[in-house]
């Protein structure tokens, strides 16, 4: 099989000598195993935390070992008892084109409810992680005004729809470029802006000049302190990532308003979506409903081959894509 192997760790943002492209033998399935032909991988934010040698809530990358991710994939060989050929499964054993993995570690997907790439976005990890965020993190309340920051993202576009499909008084999104921001409105946010624009606690202050209860934070630095100025009394934070800071070399200054949150009695809450799979089916449940009726679409942005999968990382990192980034394999 043709896979990418972490070649070195990047000092700052990743660069194509990070990668390499191998050839390995394909192993001979054991007891329990199935060999998936992939055929969508995704290049997620997180994966740059994973390329550096650092303690984290998941274990680094290894030197010369092939990268790691969800993949979804046909079932083309089968040891197993519970999954059979022909079957489409999804799997973390991405970045490359064959994969054995455990049936145990393989969740059968199914496409005719939704297309596979939608198992890597919306109805997996980045959809679940905008509904624990926004509901059992950020304990979203109907009349809510929400922010949520990487609007245009996989993760941020599903927070902003799923706030307002829940009753939200008002939805409040920044992103990167006009067209993304064009983009959100016709998904229904009430209001967004470019944080490339101006400042953003003052673009924050024009869009929702009462304040915001709920700040869905995806990027943190200036966006995590506009959010806890513009907080209203009890305001609810849901931590889930810092995008704008994973390939900073030096730890950036906190913000430096951090006191507010005394006066204003604020909750910061961060959540790993790994911790919160108990959700998942009564997520489901809503967004395949969600999908079919139009009240959510996901948006993606589609690269081909495994070969280009490093360049579609490297520049997902840096606000390439509209919606989840998927490579086609
Ligand atoms: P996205 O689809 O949102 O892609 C990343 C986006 O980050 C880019 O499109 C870009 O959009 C934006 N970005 C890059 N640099 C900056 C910057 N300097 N300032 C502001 N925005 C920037 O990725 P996901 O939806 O998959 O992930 C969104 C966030 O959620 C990430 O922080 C990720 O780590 C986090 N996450 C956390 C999980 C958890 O369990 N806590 C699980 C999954 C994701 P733009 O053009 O707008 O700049």
């Amino acid at each position: 099989t043709r896979q990418i192997v972490l070649a070195s760790r990047p000092h700052g943002t990743p660069t194509d000598e990070n990668f390499r492209l191998e050839t390995a033998a394909i192993p001979t399935l054991k007891s329990g195993q199935i060999l998936v032909q992939n055929e969508v991988m995704s290049v997620d934010p997180y994966m740059r935390g994973r390329m550096n040698d650092a303690k984290s809530y998941i274990p680094p990358f290894q030197i010369d070992e092939p990268l790691e991710g969800t993949a979804v994939g046909t079932v083309i060989a089968s040891e197993s008892d519970s999954i059979k050929v022909g079957d489409h499964v999804s799997h973390m054993l991405g970045w490359r084109e064959f994969s054995v993995v455990d049936d145990d570690a393989a969740t059968v997907v199914d496409v005719e409810a939704a297309s596979p790439s939608k198992y890597l976005g919306i109805l997996g990890m980045p959809g679940l992680t905008a509904y624990v965020g926004l509901t059992e993190i950020a304990k979203f309340k109907k009349g809510d005004v929400v922010f949520v920051s990487g609007a245009a993202g996989a993760v941020g576009s599903a927070v902003g729809q799923i706030a307002k499909a829940l009753g939200a008084s008002k939805v409040i999104g920044s992103a990167g470029s006009a067209e993304k921001i064009a983009r959100i409105k016709e998904l229904g946010f009430d209001e967004a802006f470019n944080y490339k624009d101006g400042d953003v606690a003052e673009s924050l202050t024009k869009a929702a000049p009462d304040g915001i209860d709920v700040y869905y934070d995806n990027v943190g630095g200036d966006h995590l302190q506009a959010a806890i100025g513009a907080l209203r009394k009890y305001g609810r934070v849901a931590m889930c990532g810092a995008v704008s800071q994973y390939n900073n070399t030096e730890p950036e200054p906190g913000p430096n308003n951090l006191f507010l949150a005394v006066g204003k009695e604020l909750n910061l809450r961060g959540f790993i979506v790994g911790n919160h799979y108990d959700l998942a089916e009564e997520f489901h449940k809503h967004a395949i409903e969600w999908l079919q009726d139009g009240t959510l679409q996901a948006d993606e942005t589609f690269r081909d081959g495994l070969e280009n999968a490093p360049q579609a990382f490297i520049d997902l990192l840096g606000g390439a894509n509209t919606g989840k980034m998927v490579v086609r394999l």
